[in-house]
């Protein structure tokens, strides 16, 4: 079967998150790490490829998204989906609206929504206006964003701002009469000439309904919300297979590790639980600027206890401790200090039997996953909200799968790191 819904996503972690509520509802999707060079397995119901290009300069951020779209295309795509943060960020520059706009030519439709909308997370659109929780975007902290600061909280006049085409609004008094009446309002504004039409949404019903609406656009352009409400068109033309378990990976065995370079607040006591209960060793950055070899002293001292049960190995450290560590050497060679070291790490142990490897830290797991030649990841069963098990997909096919947990900072209940193997079936 081939591939229905094809995603791109504008950041890594967001493209984490569209996968994680995909699944949820019910399709088989892996996330892939920028465009992929090869094709994927036949048994996937969605691929999300996650480019960096929230605030990389348009043309480029044009340029990669177009093709992940031909790649997706390739690999028979009905429908398509551009998902951007759910606080619309950029600049009147774009990146949404021109990136939005290419992908329409390509795809030769001239009509899409803009709903960011993840009202389960405070996001929701009234009148065309985004809130933050209970406040106007404009007024939250998206404000003094440093890259992209949003003042405005009208997005019709935000995406206005951003794009050679019209923007009109489905507001809430259309959305929460339902699918029938979202789709005769799309009528109407095509007929008005609209390209765009910023759709309300309050609860998840909106997103539902907003979602069965949108079941005859080539292109759809979202925050994540929205994956709530597309499966169900997938499903209703029988696109997808009744009942089945969407988060289903491939068996790992081996041996299991955890690498922490996070030193967020979540981290730091998810690091205290497991050293409680399992060995653990610490990565010291003056030692790793000194020269110390590190990784070949942390990988020696795995040996006969990793055998026996999961390890830790961590940089994680108090406040106190990293800006004493920066402050000797620096914030930026402090971190890929550290980095390095962990991938190093991650690698020795994947090549010592290592098959199901935690990671904490954003920076730390994008590290560790091109140290592996991670191209993409098959999406499993959460963990904790925001963190599900995945298994790597690699060009070498001739490598035991390994199972991985990439854990953002902030993520997870303190005993993360000793419930997580529990979720593996
Ligand atoms: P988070 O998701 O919590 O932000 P990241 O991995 O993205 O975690 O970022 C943490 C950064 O801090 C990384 O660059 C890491 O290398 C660095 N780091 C980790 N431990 C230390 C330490 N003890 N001293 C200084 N920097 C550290």
């Amino acid at each position: 079967m081939a591939v229905r819904l094809g995603c791109i996503a504008d950041d890594f972690t967001g493209g984490t998150d569209l996968a994680g509520m995909l699944v949820k509802a019910g399709m088989r999707t892996v996330q892939m790490i920028g465009v992929p060079q090869e094709p994927i397995g036949d048994d996937i119901d969605a691929v999300v490829i996650a480019l960096k290009s929230r605030t990389s300069p348009v043309d480029d951020a044009i340029a990669e998204s177009l093709a992940a779209l031909r790649w997706l295309q390739q690999a028979g795509c009905q429908q398509f989906y551009f998902k951007y943060c759910s606080t619309f960020d950029s600049t009147p520059k774009g990146n949404i609206g021109p990136v939005a706009e290419a992908l329409m030519q390509a795809l030769g439709t001239k009509f899409t929504i803009a709903c960011p909308a993840f009202p389960v997370n405070g996001r929701t659109i009234y009148k065309g206006h985004l809130f933050v929780g209970d406040i106007l975007l404009s007024d939250s902290g998206m404000r003094n964003h440093p890259l992209t600061p949003m003042s405005d909280a009208s997005l019709v006049r935000v995406l206005q701002a951003q794009i050679k085409g019209k923007v009109g609004l489905v507001d809430f008094n259309v959305v929460s009469q339902g699918a029938k009446a979202i789709k005769a309002r799309f009528e109407k504004l095509q007929a008005e000439g609209c390209n765009f039409a910023i759709t309300d949404a309050l609860c998840n019903d909106d997103l539902m309904a907003i979602g069965a609406a949108c079941a005859d656009l080539p292109l759809v352009t979202a925050g994540s919300g929205i994956a709530l409400g597309l499966p169900q068109n997938f499903r209703q033309a029988g696109l997808l297979v009744d009942n089945q378990v969407a988060d289903a990976l491939p068996a790992t065995g081996g041996l299991r590790a955890i690498i922490s370079g996070s030193c967020s607040i979540a981290t730091q006591g998810q690091v205290a639980a497991m050293r409680e209960k399992h060995p653990a060793f610490n990565i010291d950055p003056f030692e790793l600027a000194h020269g110390t070899d590190v990784v070949a002293e942390a990988l020696a001292w795995t040996k006969g206890k990793i055998e026996k049960e999961p390890v830790l190995f961590y940089a994680t450290a108090t406040p106190e401790a990293v800006k004493a560590v920066q402050a000797q050497l620096g914030v930026e060679k402090a971190g890929s200090l550290v980095e390095d070291a962990l991938a190093a790490i991650a690698k020795g142990l994947v090549a010592m039997g290592v098959g199901q490897l935690i990671v904490a830290g954003g920076e730390t797991s994008g590290a560790v996953v091109k140290a592996l030649g991670v191209d993409g990841l098959r999406i499993g069963p959460e963990i904790d909200p925001g963190v599900p098990w995945t298994t790597a997909i690699t060009r070498d096919t001739t490598r035991r799968p390994i199972a991985l947990a990439l854990k953002s900072g902030n993520f997870g209940t303190p005993d993360f790191f000793l419930k997580a193997w529990g979720k593996l079936k």
